[in-house]
């Protein structure tokens, strides 16, 4: 009680030493992009802040202002933004989030005032002070055409899944994601682009998403951070206008397809006869990465390499592709060997199945490599396609991708293959969970599943023209 009284007795020095310099004739002028704005009442310095006369100054933006008689409550809203003032409380709500301002609104001589910079600058307009000619500019904000502004951050829910859609003004042409633990959260850094007004979207209580943050990284970077309770299956993915990206979120993990290899597409009569050779990865003396549990070795690359390979070789016998396996047992095969025995068969695609590994313990998730080739067109299909083909069949079945598909020219199962090649990381064993994942059938038989699946459709898709 004590404290608002001497916030009152503040409220009316202030007013009183304002009354007072207007009193010289001390007038402060507006211009809204070079236009006076004209009013009744004169703006006023409180504090360091000028206040202004909220409906002349905000109708001239050509906002609406509101003035709730009972709650005190002045609002101003223009295009998709909204600031509310309360008189003489220091917290304003834009976009209904609360805000700490130096000058609350005031009501003077019977007009609504308000701080003109902090109201303007919420509403996207730019305010500078001419001490000269004692003129407020208030200007639009020079944004550049060119540049990507991200306006928009919305969460939507259904039975099945939970979406976050981030929208900007224009073609968002580059993006990474990845997933990062302890605690659990996918990362979203779209480049070149800069943090438009946007508010946080209400995310009902759940189990699986907590919320969602954003900021500008850097000079060219915003980032999107949703962090979740538990690491979930999300893919993103650039909505049809290319204005969007996507986050959709599975309530539940993929579950395990039925082993016989339902659920992968049919392969069409004309790509059966096309060769596509299968690279476990490592092998004999090689072991590749190491997975450690309580410093004791527990698995070996070269051993969950050809335990996927061979599952995938399974389905796609099924389906009735023709395959080659560069190994189908623990032996030594030389990283040059595999790309000649490739181009001695005439192999019409060629996979590489790895795992992952590296000195952070926080890396996890899938990653996809490939290098487009000039030699790739005599299979009608490039390394990148075929890599896409991969990154979705992976973020359907086992859900977070570490990055989206990563051109890498200078490994030679890549560069020295003649046909359209990729490499597919399926899970780091440097990171705890990732490990435990990749040791259960459920991850294997999905890595295998999702690995099959790419190849039907690049195999489907290459003879389709
Ligand atoms: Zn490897």
């Amino acid at each position: 009680m004590a404290k608002r009284l001497f916030g009152l007795l503040v409220m009316l020095i202030i007013l009183a030493s304002a009354s007072l310099s207007y009193a010289e004739n001390d007038v402060i002028g507006l211009s809204l992009d070079g236009q006076s704005i004209l009013s009744d009442t004169t703006a006023m310095i409180v504090s360091g802040r000028t206040l202004v006369p909220a409906r002349a100054v905000f109708e001239a933006m050509g906002g609406v202002v509101a003035w709730d008689d009972a709650r005190r409550e002045v609002t101003v809203t223009r295009g998709s933004s909204e600031v509310k003032l309360i008189i003489d409380s220091k917290t304003a709500i834009i976009d209904g989030l609360p805000k700490d301002m130096d000058v609350p609104a005031a009501i003077i001589s019977e007009r609504t005032m308000i701080p003109v910079r902090f109201v303007s600058e919420a509403l996207g307009y730019q305010v500078d002070w001419d001490d000269t000619n004692r003129i407020v500019n208030i200007k639009t904000l020079e944004t550049d055409p060119l540049q990507l502004s991200i306006t928009g951050i919305g969460f939507f829910e259904s039975e099945q899944e939970y979406k976050v859609t981030i929208t900007g003004n224009k073609r968002i042409d580059a993006y990474k994601n990845f997933s990062m633990s302890s605690p659990e959260r996918v990362v979203l850094d779209i480049a070149n682009g800069i943090l438009g007004q946007i508010s946080t979207p209400i995310i009902p209580i759940n189990d699986n998403i907590m919320g969602i943050r954003f900021s500008q990284f850097d000079e060219k970077t915003t980032r999107i951070v949703v962090d979740l309770k538990k690491q979930i299956p999300a893919s993103v993915s650039l909505a049809e206008d290319d204005k969007s990206l996507i986050i959709v979120f599975s309530k539940s993990r993929a579950p395990v397809d039925d082993q016989t290899g339902g659920g992968l597409p049919e392969l069409v009569e004309l790509a059966k006869d096309k060769l596509v050779v299968i690279d476990a990865g490592h092998g004999g003396k090689d072991p590749g990465a190491i997975g450690f549990s309580n410093g004791q070795s527990v698995l070996y690359e070269k051993d969950v390499n050809l335990d996927v390979a061979q599952r995938m070789n399974e389905l796609l016998k099924q389906q009735g592709a023709n395959t080659y396996m560069i190994r189908s047992f623990d032996t030594s095969v030389s990283l040059l060997e595999r790309p000649a025995m490739a181009n001695a068969l005439n192999a019409h695609l060629f996979i590489s199945i790895h795992n992952n590994s590296s000195d952070s313990s926080n890396l996890k998730g899938f990653e996809v490599l490939y290098f487009n080739k000039e030699s790739d067109i005599s299979s009608n299909i490039k390394s990148r396609t075929f890599a896409d083909f991969a990154q979705t069949a992976l973020v359907e079945k086992l859900g977070i991708a570490f990055k989206s598909p990563q051109e890498r020219p200078t490994l030679a199962v890549l560069n020295k293959t003649s046909m359209p090649a990729i490499i597919i990381e399926g899970a780091f064993l440097s990171n705890p969970e990732d490990l435990a994942l990749i040791m259960t059938d459920d991850y294997k038989q999905n890595y295998a599943m999702a690995a099959a699946k790419a190849i039907i459709n690049a195999l489907n898709a290459s003879v389709r023209l």
